[in-house]
């Protein structure tokens, strides 16, 4: 009988068995896609050039991130942010600096530079004041615990600024982070107050979670983790049931094998967890939460180019404001700047319309878009890829899971509480940086050692 199974082999179904194999522990991992990495995976252009069709960026403050890339070998460089970006406002694409300080700007312009009336910018500055005082009394770990939880739970973000009768350059910077901050991928309608500060309370777009990349992509690591698992990987093999009697579990996979364990590790997005026959079944209020965690709408963009021709006149490839689809580009081009990369996204309801429409006319749309933004050049890149996460059958979206209003203090307390000898791991059930890799990884870690100490405490009885 195995230690363990983890189901997944994302970011997060890796590092738990790398931690457990690392305890001496016996491992075997079930991934349902072709390969591993799940949302954390690059795709090799040329022999010179990889990009990731997932995430890619990494924070100073993404300690376990930081030392796994340390570990592996891996090269970071810092992200380019040098000279100006360019707001849109009104139809109009306004060159800008950016500011230091993230509090201090407006989605990180200095708002002194941005298009807007003065009152406009006074407005916005005491909203995002109002905001970040709100997101000072969330508990990161317990959100459903904060002072006046069940009020902010029942109240979607978009009510809440309504209420305010904030302006449409004030509603910009909160609109923005639930779309496309690093929690994003949904609209302001579809989440309470609550999610939305908790999302910065637990993962601060203010200790900017995109200051490096690595050399070659992030997959790499997924890659090499996997490579260094080895036989322990098994990609192609869905898990569909997980049962448990008095003696172990047994987790079934859809080509009818049956892998006897210890200990079960789900490291999958919380909506693929529904594709899963638990038996015992889950208790109602975790088959509740999880029908109520539905995962955000998010497409990614790579338009690649000979060289980095944006920077030629000190522009830096950020563009942000207004959208038409894009709600963001960013300059994520090696260090040497050739090729030149720019990334970018469209996300929730605009990713979900995006996604109905056929190829050429999304290629259309994109490259209009990006001349608009960056000039003619930007119309002629030598690749354009997309790629709509919603449409992957083993994750249905990104960037991560959000829950519809009343979650939080209705299921809170089922979040992470294990069902018998299944422990939960996953970007989503990090207690810091849930929805990014660093998530993924300290939620990985966590469910090694409860493995760990399960397996111990059943050994002193
Ligand atoms: C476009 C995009 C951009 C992003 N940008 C960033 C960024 O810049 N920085 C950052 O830190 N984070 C970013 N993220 C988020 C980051 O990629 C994720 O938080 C992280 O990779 C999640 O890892 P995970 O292991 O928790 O989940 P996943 O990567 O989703 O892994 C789950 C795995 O389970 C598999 N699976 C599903 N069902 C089954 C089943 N029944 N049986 C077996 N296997 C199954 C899936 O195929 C998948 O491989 C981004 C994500 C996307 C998609």
């Amino acid at each position: 009988m195995l230690d363990a199974v983890v189901v997944g082999a994302g970011l997060s179904g890796l590092v738990t068995a790398r931690q457990l194999q690392a305890a001496g522990r016996t491992v075997q991992v079930l991934e349902a896609a072709p390969t591993a990495g799940g949302r954390m995976r690059r795709r090799q252009l040329t022999p010179g050039l990889a990009v990731d069709l997932g995430g890619q960026w990494g924070g100073d403050t993404h300690s376990r991130l930081l030392a796994l890339v340390d570990e592996l070998g891996l090269e970071r460089f810092a992200s380019h942010y040098d000279g100006e970006g360019l707001f849109r406002w009104q139809n109009e694409a306004r060159r800008a600096r950016l500011g230091a300080d993230f509090d201090a700007t407006l989605l990180f312009f200095d708002p002194d530079d941005l298009p807007l009336s003065a009152d406009e910018r006074r407005e916005a500055a005491a909203v995002e004041e109002q905001f970040r005082r709100l997101v000072a009394s969330i508990d990161p770990e317990e959100p459903w615990r904060s002072p006046d939880a069940a009020a902010l739970d029942t109240i979607t973000a978009d009510a809440w600024l309504q209420g305010l009768g904030a302006s449409a350059a004030a509603r910009l910077p909160l609109q923005w982070l639930g779309r496309v901050g690093g929690s994003g991928g949904f609209e302001l309608h579809q989440v309470s107050m609550l999610h939305l500060a908790w999302t910065q309370a637990a993962s601060p777009q203010r200790e900017v979670p995109e200051a490096w990349l690595l050399r070659g992509g992030a997959g790499q690591v997924a890659e090499r983790l996997a490579a260094d698992l080895g036989a322990a990987v098994h990609c192609g093999c869905p898990a569909v049931a997980i049962h448990q009697d008095s003696d172990g579990a047994a987790v079934m996979t859809a080509d009818g094998d049956r892998h006897r364990c210890q200990a079960v590790v789900v490291a999958l997005p919380p909506s693929q967890r529904q594709r899963l026959q638990f038996d015992p079944p889950l208790p109602a209020d975790q088959a509740a939460l999880q029908q109520r965690w539905p995962m955000g709408a998010m497409v990614k963009v790579l338009a690649v180019y000979p060289r980095a021709f944006w920077r030629d006149d000190g522009r830096n490839g950020l563009a942000l404001g207004e959208r038409a689809w894009l709600e963001l580009t960013a300059d994520t081009s090696p260090p040497e700047a050739e090729p030149g990369v720019l990334a970018g996204f469209i996300a929730a309801d605009r990713a979900l319309a995006f996604g109905t429409m056929a190829p050429a006319a999304q290629r259309a749309c994109l490259l209009a878009e990006l001349e608009s933004l960056w000039g003619p050049e930007a119309g002629q890149p030598i690749d354009l890829i997309w790629h709509d996460w919603g449409a992957e059958p083993w994750t249905g979206g990104a960037f991560t899971a959000f829950p519809v209003p009343g979650t939080w203090t209705t299921f809170g307390d089922a979040w992470r509480r294990p069902h018998g000898r299944v422990v939960w791991a996953g970007t989503e059930m990090a207690r810091r940086w849930p929805g990014y890799f660093e998530g993924a990884i300290r939620a990985g870690e966590a469910a090694a050692a409860a493995v760990i100490a399960r397996q111990e405490r059943s050994m002193r009885r």
